[in-house]
């Protein structure tokens, strides 16, 4: 089964929920924990973990030899994202724009057109214990999408009798869009107040789109503001768990540990968020 864990901004608590819920899990399951919030990994500060793997992703990025080039302009009419212009005299590649897709080169009649890889991140695979392993992949500092690390590191984590936990990036943008494809169920993240409720309602707008089952966990929950139970209701989304604000979750959570191993009661609770989600993917 695969989870993804996602929330409209940072700081709400996705890291949180996904390492605390992979550790209770792989106390009776094998567990995959992906980190693919890839340009700022930080699952791994909550475990001591053995990497023993790494891998660099690149990027294919076109050059245009000049020579070879008749500037008929096939390569600018199939590029999606304007990053290639043939001009009477050169045709330019525009770096930053480009993803690598490759179609230019495919549709090039004069094979003008070189790949040539340029690192775009980094994908590191270990191990926490022997029910759960890890993985993360990491953006180079200046690059400007982590979306294809995503892919990649997602294709590489693929299996099937393991229960795969992905700590996505926040926000609602091209690589949450990534991390969702293929999932079966997304634990939407928020937290009991009107910045929370306004971003979840944008990522649920993506989900719901894609047609994947959801349901909310609420973080630093208040029983003051009932906006979240009203969203949740009229948009026919279960909330699976109620996180109160607690001092001793706070500092565990700061100095890097996991809360759960401490605290039988939320073992339990953490436990049953698990079942939740594998009734309404089973049912
Ligand atoms: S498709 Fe090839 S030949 Fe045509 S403009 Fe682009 S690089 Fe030049
Ligand atoms: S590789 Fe794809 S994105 Fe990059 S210039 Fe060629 S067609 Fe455009």
């Amino acid at each position: 089964m695969k989870i993804a864990v996602l929330s409209g901004k940072g700081g709400t608590g996705k890291t949180f929920i996904s390492t605390n819920l992979a550790w209770v899990l792989s106390e009776n399951k094998k567990v995959k924990l992906v980190d693919v919030d890839v340009e700022e990994p930080n699952s791994r500060l909550f475990f001591n973990i053995k990497i023993n793997r790494e891998e660099k992703v690149n990027l294919l990025l076109p050059s245009v030899d000049q020579e070879k080039c008749t500037h008929c302009g096939k390569c600018s009419d199939i590029c999606e994202f304007s990053a290639i212009s043939a001009f009477p005299t050169a045709t330019m590649v525009f770096k930053n724009l480009c993803h690598g897709c490759g179609a230019c080169a495919m549709v090039c009649p004069t094979r003008a057109i070189l790949e040539i890889p340029k690192e775009l991140g980094r994908i590191r695979f270990g191990e926490i214990n022997s029910n759960l392993s890890f993985a993360e992949g990491e953006l180079k500092i200046g690059e400007p999408s982590g979306v294809k690390i995503i892919r990649e590191l997602k294709k590489m984590v693929e299996d099937k009798s393991s229960v795969i936990l992905f700590d996505s990036p926040p926000g609602a943008t091209c690589p949450v869009v990534e991390t969702l494809r293929n999932v079966d169920f997304a634990l939407l993240v928020t937290e009991g107040t009107p910045f929370g409720l306004h971003d979840l309602k944008i990522v649920y707008e993506i989900v719901k789109e894609m047609n994947i089952p959801s349901g909310i966990i609420i973080n630093r929950n208040s029983d003051e503001f009932k906006e979240i139970d009203k969203f949740a209701e009229e948009n026919k989304i279960r909330i699976i768990e109620k996180i109160p604000f607690s001092r001793d979750i706070a500092s565990e959570y700061s100095n890097g540990n996991l809360f759960v191993i401490k605290n039988e009661e939320w073992k339990k609770r953490f436990y049953d968020i698990f079942t939740s989600i594998e009734k309404v993917v089973k049912s």
